[in-house]
């Protein structure tokens, strides 16, 4: 099954099914071998690098796994100012980045106008470099508007496809088919686009990750987000267990063998639940990295969930770190801004 959907980069439900409950590590450290392989032989050893700024915590949304809730209390709210964006750009073109990703909660303050203004901003002062934005659910025209200041790039995960489980990770007033909607609208636009899943939330099971996997290879995104959901003390999942490394890396590998050219990160995420998760994510085929460029007072308040990497190799002021990190796997940096190509 492996050596077919390396070769034909597709396997029916059944299949991925049986390939996502396999338990056997011989099996399993094939799987990541061929992953790596195919990424190897498209990107070389080469790994992507993105700069992320994460530009406010507050947020509308309620999302039952998510620290920066706004049913949270506790979280200090910021909202960085364009001046402070644009800081941590220059810092981050010094060091050698060219894709800049703004995320953010879904925040009420932040109005499209200035958002905007904020991309052309960016767009005008780095013209050689990628902007992608990270700010959820908006309408039509206000992504249309983003994209004609200048940015490139969208990344949405869908969460999870089947609407059951949607309703379980978030409250009623959010909505499972908007979302899906938002995605057609980015891809249409012209948006390289992303979209992608937590690993191990609440209630998911294989089957409804089998419905991930169908839905993502019909979207064909350019991009795919995947990480461990990871528990936040503050939250009302504060007392699930986090994803596991084994599924997080058996996904992505499955992922880069279905879409061999897909910009594919090792998260924060997966680095957070084990100290080398990014170099093992790496190992299994992944093929990005998004160290942190937010100034380094509001990335405590960016806390998605507990024990968040901000430092280190997180960090994008310790690039050096992370090119060592790298070093000891055989990979490097690439250079540039690392779009998805066709060919
Ligand atoms: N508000 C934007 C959105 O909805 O896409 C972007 C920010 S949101 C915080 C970015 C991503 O963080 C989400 O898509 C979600 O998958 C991830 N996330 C949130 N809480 C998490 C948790 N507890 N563990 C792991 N990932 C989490």
């Amino acid at each position: 099954m492996i050596d077919k959907l390396r070769k034909e980069h597709k396997l029916t439900a059944e299949e991925y099914k049986i390939l996502l409950e396999c338990q056997d590590s011989n099996c399993l450290s094939y799987l990541q071998k061929q992953a790596q392989e195919e990424a190897l032989s498209r990107f070389g050893n080469r790994v992507f690098i993105r700069g992320l700024i994460e530009v406010t915590n507050r947020c509308r949304n309620n999302c039952y796994y998510c620290g920066i809730r706004k049913g949270n209390p506790s979280v200090s709210r910021y909202g960085l100012t364009r001046e402070t964006i644009l800081a941590c750009c220059r810092e981050g073109y010094e060091a050698g980045f060219r894709t800049f990703v703004m995320q953010g909660g879904e925040d009420p303050a932040m109005t499209d106008e200035w958002t905007e203004q904020t991309v052309a901003s960016i767009h005008r002062l780095f013209p050689d470099c990628a902007i992608t934005l990270s700010l959820g659910e908006k309408t039509r025209e206000t992504y249309e508007r983003f994209f004609h200041a200048g940015a490139n790039r969208y990344l949405l995960r869908h969460e999870t496809y089947n609407k059951e489980h949607y309703r379980l990770l978030h409250p009623d007033r959010m909505s499972p088919e908007y979302r899906l909607q938002c995605l057609q609208w980015l891809k249409e636009i012209g948006y390289q686009t992303g979209t992608g899943i937590m690993v191990g939330t609440p209630g998911q099971t294989i089957g409804h990750l089998v419905e991930d996997l169908l839905f993502i290879e019909r979207f064909q995104p350019e991009m795919i987000g995947i990480g461990p959901f990871i528990p936040h003390h503050a939250t009302p999942f504060k007392n699930y267990p986090a994803g596991t490394l084994e599924q997080t890396l058996t996904l992505l590998s499955v992922l880069r063998l279905m879409f061999p050219k897909v910009l594919l990160p090792a998260t924060t995420a997966l680095g957070t639940i084990v100290p080398n998760g990014r170099e093992l994510g790496i190992l299994a085929g992944a093929n990005v990295v998004m160290p942190n460029l937010s100034p380094a007072d509001v990335r405590q308040n960016y806390l998605l969930y507990d024990n968040k990497l901000c430092s280190g190799a997180e960090a994008a002021e310790a690039k050096n770190d992370l090119a060592a990190r790298l070093h000891s796997i055989g990979y490097e940096i690439a250079e540039g801004r690392g779009d998805y190509k066709e060919s």
